[in-house]
């Protein structure tokens, strides 16, 4: 049986949180003398001197109608990196709880797995970059309390099987969180609206993908109210900036402007995709549901130094198991995918000029 209870760690569950000012006091009034704000203003041509709403009601309540999901079930952090960070705070005791990873994967779960100290289990993905949900099982201890899944996966580009992660949210009694980074990309709707399915669920998504919103800083995390509450009394009082709450405001207006790009993504990679694959030191390009692909390539690491040399970065995978040779290419403008395949051209020339088994 899942009992959330069971699964927070004792120090989370007895924590009296920060009770802050605007916590305290939120509604209308002429005077605020309660939070040691500076009254004058700031040097700015617009003021910032007053804390911003701590649970960010009105950003809620349009995220609430865009997502189609309650705002008690919604939890915004500092990029999905803080709700990453949370999720294992509140769940993980350091140095007794485990977190299943499924690795190739995105590497900030590792890391903020080490931070909290929690011991990590790694059940790779199989070879077509699936779940591997028997050994997952196997892997499965009384002391495991999070299996953290990423759905379209970070570095493989492909989407889990749909019945592998029913799988294991119907048969694991601790949490399942879906890191949905990239489902705007993708041809399946992901698992946001199965929350009510699933009491163990968390889903994460993020501003920083389809949105073009990186440099502001704002990720989602939904669940249950309840799992939502436990994030909250956690969270730093004050995580979301009065900026970026306004900017992110603004943003939420032009849906429409993100749409448009999220087709034109998913038309450049399809034509990223089929002109790498004309190439002959190409061996692979992965099916990609993201706004990325995944390409194995002969000598990869020489590839990767070379585009360097040509003001033209992509990310260098080729050291990681099931991985080996490749390289993950964001989808960019087309001008800056044509200036990529440009690049790998020439590199391609220079090797067939020097003879197909020099170095
Ligand atoms: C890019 C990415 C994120 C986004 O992180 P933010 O902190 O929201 O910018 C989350 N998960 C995965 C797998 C990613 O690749």
């Amino acid at each position: 049986m899942f009992d959330l209870q069971r699964l927070i760690r004792p120090n989370i569950r007895q924590l009296t949180p920060y009770s802050s000012a605007r916590d305290e006091f939120s509604g209308e009034a002429q005077i605020f003398l309660d939070a040691n704000e500076n009254a004058w203003g700031s040097p700015l041509p617009k003021s910032y001197n007053r804390y911003p709403d701590p649970l960010q009601h009105r950003l809620k309540a349009q995220i609430a109608k865009l997502k189609q999901i309650p705002e008690r079930q919604i939890f915004l952090g500092n990029g999905s990196d803080e709700c990453i960070d949370l999720t294992l705070r509140a769940f993980c005791e350091p140095q007794q709880d485990e977190v299943i990873i499924c690795p190739p994967t995105y590497g900030m779960y590792e890391v903020c797995a080490k931070i909290q100290d929690a011991i990590i289990k790694k059940v790779p993905l199989t070879a077509d970059f699936q779940l591997d949900t028997e050994s997952i099982f196997r892997a499965v201890s009384p002391q495991t309390k999070l299996i953290i899944l990423c759905s379209p996966n970070n570095p493989t580009g492909n989407c889990l099987r749909q019945e592998d992660v029913e799988r294991v949210l119907h048969a694991f009694n601790g949490i399942v969180a879906i890191d949905e980074a990239y489902i705007d990309f993708a041809s399946q709707p992901g698992f946001l609206h199965r929350l009510q399915e699933f009491p163990n669920l968390i889903v994460w998504q993020t501003f920083s993908k389809a949105w073009g919103l990186a440099g502001l800083r704002v990720g989602m995390a939904f669940a249950s109210a309840a799992i939502i509450g436990i994030l909250n009394k956690i969270k730093y009082p004050y995580n979301i900036s009065q900026l970026t709450q306004e900017t992110l405001l603004q943003a939420l207006d032009r849906v429409d402007q993100v749409e448009q790009w999220k087709a034109h993504i998913i038309q450049q990679r399809q034509a990223l995709s089929q002109a790498l694959q004309q190439l002959d030191i190409v061996q692979k390009v992965y099916p990609s549901e993201a706004n990325f692909v995944l390409a194995k390539i002969r000598q990869a690491r020489k590839v990767y130094a070379y585009l360097l040399q040509q003001g033209i970065v992509v990310r260098d995978r080729s050291q990681v198991a099931l991985c080996e040779d490749c390289l993950r290419i964001t989808v960019g403008r087309p001008e800056e995918n044509e200036k990529l395949l440009a690049g790998l051209q020439a590199y391609q020339a220079q090797q067939t000029a020097s003879g197909p088994l020099s170095h």
